[in-house]
């Protein structure tokens, strides 16, 4: 990535700012001074200093995205594109990768991270880290569904789920619900509404845990985690 985005994301002022302190010669990476701004720099490699101070590039990067459909949630693929991108490049030097999964053509709520850990406890079976998606559903959604959810369905593949909350927002001929799931097994929503007769036409994650999607984001568009919101979620 170029030293004057680098140095201006790691707060050392604007841009113009930043290229006043590579005119002064005060920066330099592996001990040659540096001055045109264009210069690339890897920050993990390369030791760069500000007046003879160490700049300490952070390690993790923790993003929220808002998954558009299309995509999908991995980091490579041969012949489909990835989340990875819409990441701008100086988020993507960080490697960050989808913490679980959605659907291609599933919306919402994806976490992106280059912290294994966070995304190991995130992910794990033991945690019960709930997870609610907006769905619309084909067809009328009733009590008795929610009462089969709540006790846990028996998938196609013999697989009892443990309990999930449904609750009906719209109920006709197309209903709106809002489920809610503490494990992550492939394609869980749509199979329990197939368990149930039921076909999911529109799916959205809209939290993960104790945080919601940004509502500010539009699909495809991401932010960082606050600080507040990654001490909720640890
Ligand atoms: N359940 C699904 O069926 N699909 C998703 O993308 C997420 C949960």
């Amino acid at each position: 990535m170029r030293i004057d985005k680098l140095l201006s994301n790691m707060g050392y002022g604007s841009r113009t700012e930043v290229k006043k302190l590579l005119k002064s010669g005060s920066v330099k990476v592996n001990e040659e001074s540096v001055k045109d701004p264009k210069q690339h720099v890897n920050p993990s490699d390369d030791v760069i200093t500000v007046y003879g101070d160490r700049v300490e590039y952070r390690e993790f990067i923790y993003l929220m995205m808002n998954k558009p459909p299309g995509l999908l949630s991995a980091t490579e693929d041969a012949a489909q594109g990835t989340v990875i991108d819409l990441l701008e490049p100086e988020d993507a030097v960080f490697e960050p990768f989808p913490v679980g999964r959605l659907d291609k053509d599933t919306e919402g709520f994806l976490l992106l991270t280059n912290d294994g850990q966070l995304a190991h406890q995130l992910l794990s079976p033991k945690k019960h880290v709930p997870k609610t998606y907006f769905a619309v559903i084909e067809g009328e959604v009733t009590e008795e569904d929610i009462e089969a959810f709540r006790a846990g369905v028996l998938l196609e593949d013999g697989y009892q789920t443990k309990p999930g909350d449904l609750v009906i927002l719209k109920s006709g001929l197309m209903s709106d619900v809002e489920v809610t799931i503490t494990e992550g097994k492939y394609h869980q929503v749509k199979r329990m509404f197939g368990a149930v007769g039921k076909r999911v036409v529109y799916l959205k994650r809209i939290s993960m845990g104790p945080l919601p999607l940004d509502e500010e984001l539009e699909l495809g568009q991401y932010r960082e985690l606050t600080e507040e919101e990654l001490e909720q979620l640890r």
